[in-house]
């Protein structure tokens, strides 16, 4: 087949599901992927013939993209913070908001500080792998329940060369941490169970139950636990970090402020939403 026909074929198939745009998006994505070649250099060869290999991959895709399946995991990867991060239905796929939690993590580090630093729920190892490379005096460890997840975080800490201490536990098992850090760091699952319905397919059907789903009637249970940890366990002047429920940003100032945190800021991410929140503790 010729790659402008199979240009066709995807718009023809899947227009009607995804915007003309996105669509686009995809299908270069793929090439990228799959023929290594960039869209200016395709623009330059429509008459390209892909081979039946190639072919097969490019229409198992378009039945993925028809199901919903994510682009990231049929590719095998995504771009966060400028570094390619292995995901697949394991992890769930790295955030633009997380990116926004992790500057302002940096904003608040000097280059050369020497850090001790604990990420709680890594998924795709983006939090830490991200800070390391950025903050490279710093030491970090991180947890997560899903042994697969932290297969796949491993891989990205190997192929990124860089040091991290993984941690298999359920923080929530947990009674007090190994030792003291100067920033302890989580994205953990927060959307309520009745917020599902704001949620699109392709999150629903395939990213993973257990990085993105709470109850309703304890929604900011790994928040508490987290916090309740980090008072004891943070160093005096020490940060506590979370990106958070953008209907739940309050109660959680509450619940920190009780604990007896200090400088509470709650930040909007780049939609205006209430997204991540930090506190000292004294
Ligand atoms: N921001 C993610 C989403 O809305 C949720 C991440 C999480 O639950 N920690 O899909």
């Amino acid at each position: 087949m010729l790659i402008k026909v199979l240009k066709e074929l995807f718009h023809s198939e899947l227009d009607k599901i995804y915007s003309k745009e996105e669509v686009f998006s995809f299908f270069h994505m793929l090439c990228e992927a799959y023929l290594d070649k960039s869209r200016l250099e395709l623009a330059l060869i429509p008459n390209l013939e892909l081979t039946p290999e190639q072919e097969t991959l490019f229409l198992k895709a378009l039945e993925q993209l028809k199901r919903d399946f994510p682009i990231q995991y049929i590719i095998g990867n995504t771009e966060f913070m400028d570094l390619t991060f292995e995901v697949n239905e394991n992890v769930l796929i790295p955030r633009p908001e997380t990116e926004e939690l992790i500057y302002w993590i940096l904003e608040s580090s000097s280059k050369e500080a020497k850090n001790s630093i604990l990420d709680i729920g890594t998924g795709s190892g983006c939090i830490p792998i991200a800070l390391v490379k950025n903050l490279p005096n710093s030491i970090i460890e991180t947890m997560d329940v899903s042994e697969k997840a932290l297969t796949v975080a491993k891989r990205n800490a190997l192929a990124q060369k860089v040091n991290i201490k993984f941690i298999h536990h359920d923080i929530l098992q947990l009674n007090d941490l190994d030792h003291d850090y100067d920033i302890i760091v989580s994205n953990p699952p927060y959307v309520r169970e009745s917020e599902k319905n704001e949620m699109h397919d392709n999150v629903l059907k395939y990213e993973p139950d257990v990085a993105l789903y709470v109850s309703d009637h304890d929604p900011l249970i790994f928040y508490k636990h987290i916090a309740k940890l980090a008072i004891k366990r943070l160093k005096k002047q020490g940060y506590l970090y979370f990106e958070i429920n953008q209907y739940l940003g309050e109660q959680l100032y509450q619940i920190l402020n009780n604990l007896g945190f200090e400088k509470i800021e709650i930040k909007k991410d780049l939609y205006g939403a209430d997204r991540m929140i930090r506190a000292v503790k004294n």
